[in-house]
């Protein structure tokens, strides 16, 4: 098996992969039915079914609240908004997640420092947090990235000697743990995407959790005018404004998300127990490969990744004599696994967050409202330019057969790496790869 399928040499995944092995989400007709029920009597703008929804993933998630929005977007916008984020204001976020972790902060007229990233977690490094903090950071944006929950306690640390809330991105890992601790249950709030693509999937959705009223009173207000009542919101300075929505937002979800939120509700910790099983055994098959690091936890420690969103892997070219992963995932992509280098691209490196005028204020928007130019800040993200990583299956199902099949590609591959180095136009390169996003949709769109 030892010649490289892309030099002419047999594939390693071969033969009818079962369906089952890839498939997400997992649709029964209890789903259907749940759908069906808000279709039949069009409840779909009603928000009975969502409340009922956020009782039950609070419940679940450890929290005293949890409050439905249209989408993880909406989500995270009102977690922001939670913290007071507002004009001139400055939220730390990791330069390496997808984009809805931070550009909302300029519809609250706030700005963005971007902080640099863990080479093995791939989070946020609590580290890097003091170059970024300024007299105006309000609020930490620890993105539980691909899965990986972030070093919560140093970060908690920090953000306590300086006065600054910390909200949870936790859109990658639904349901992980740090330190026997739900993720959501550790920073000030928790927000996340339940979109399809997600491991908690929903359609289009998203949650903000928290155990603070005010928070809760906060987002709550924000996202949902018609929520904004005397029954749900205590919070003195907030009365007044009764009825309407805080900041011109509508936030309300389509109910049949909420319905089949429900019902996978009741199947995640089943579904995700075995995904952890299955990945798990993936990255015990390569654990000693060269070139080929897990990106993963230690389970034993109480610390865990959900339901391994995006599952990753990282890339050491140095002990591979400078192969590129970009010439590394074209050779494992030709043993019958399609893989991509890279990620997410590093936010800072995007226009939007260097000249976009968004509010027509005659400046970058990043800088129109800031106290400083924190773009400056952006020089030093060495390992958000630097890391090399690469995507991995994302199994479902404990089906070792198969997995070692897929394992096999990535061994043979690192095995062989010195068949490639001629070819390989990228040697000893540092090139940045990654895509802005990689929803299934627009995977060819950058
Ligand atoms: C998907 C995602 C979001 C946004 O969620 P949507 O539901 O797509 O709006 C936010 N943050 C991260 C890290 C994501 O991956």
């Amino acid at each position: 098996m030892s010649k490289l399928a892309l030099l002419g040499g047999e594939k390693s995944v071969q033969g009818n992969i079962p369906a089952d092995l890839f498939k997400w989400p997992i649709i029964t007709e209890e789903d259907e039915a749940a759908v069906l029920e808000v279709l039949r009597r069009a409840g779909m703008s009603g928000t009975d079914v969502t409340e009922k929804f956020e009782k039950e993933f609070a419940e679940w998630n450890d929290t005293k609240y949890a409050i439905g929005a249209a989408n993880g977007t909406m989500a995270l916008q009102g977690a922001m908004y939670a913290c007071k984020l507002g004009v001139g204001d400055e939220l730390i976020c990791p330069s390496k997640t997808y984009w809805a972790s931070a550009i909302q902060a300029f519809n609250l007229g706030a700005t963005v420092v971007f902080a640099d990233i863990d080479p093995y977690s791939l989070c946020i490094s609590p580290k890097d947090l003091e170059r970024c903090i300024g007299p105006r950071t309000k609020a930490i944006m620890a993105v539980h990235y691909l899965g990986h929950p972030c070093d919560m306690d140093p970060i908690l640390e920090i953000a306590n000697k300086y006065g600054i809330k910390v909200i949870e991105d936790i859109s990658h890992a639904q349901g992980g743990m740090y330190k026997g601790r739900k993720l959501g249950t550790i920073g000030y709030v928790g927000a996340m995407s339940l979109m399809s693509g997600k491991s908690f999937a929903t359609g289009e959705m998203g949650m903000v959790v928290t155990n603070d009223k005010e928070a809760h009173d906060r987002a709550l207000a924000y996202m949902h005018y018609d929520r904004n009542t005397s029954k749900n919101i205590s919070t003195d300075y907030l009365l007044p404004y009764l009825g309407m929505p805080l900041g011109g937002m509508k936030g309300r979800v389509n109910q049949t998300c909420a319905a089949m939120g429900r019902v996978q509700l009741k199947y995640y910790d089943e579904r995700t127990t075995e995904i952890r099983k299955a990945m798990n055994y993936f990255w015990d098959l390569l654990e000693d490969v060269p070139g080929i690091l897990p990106h993963r936890t230690n389970e034993a420690k109480g610390t865990t990744m959900g339901g391994w969103y995006a599952a990753h892997g990282i890339y050491k070219p140095e002990e591979l004599e400078g192969l590129s992963v970009q010439k590394f995932c074209e050779a494992v992509s030709a043993e019958g696994f399609g893989t991509w280098p890279g990620g997410n691209y590093p936010l800072h490196k995007h226009a939007i967050f260097q000249t976009f005028d968004a509010m027509n204020t005659g400046k970058p928007t990043r800088v129109a409202f800031a106290e400083r130019d924190v773009r400056e800040l952006d020089k030093d993200l060495p390992v958000c330019e630097g890391i090399k990583i690469y995507s991995i299956p994302w199994f479902k199902k404990y089906m070792p057969e198969y997995i070692e099949m897929h394992a096999n590609a990535f061994k043979k591959v690192a095995e062989n790496y010195k068949d490639l180095l001629d070819s390989d136009p990228n040697r000893d390169k540092d090139v940045i790869s990654g895509r802005w996003h990689f929803y299934a949709h627009h995977k060819d769109d950058n």
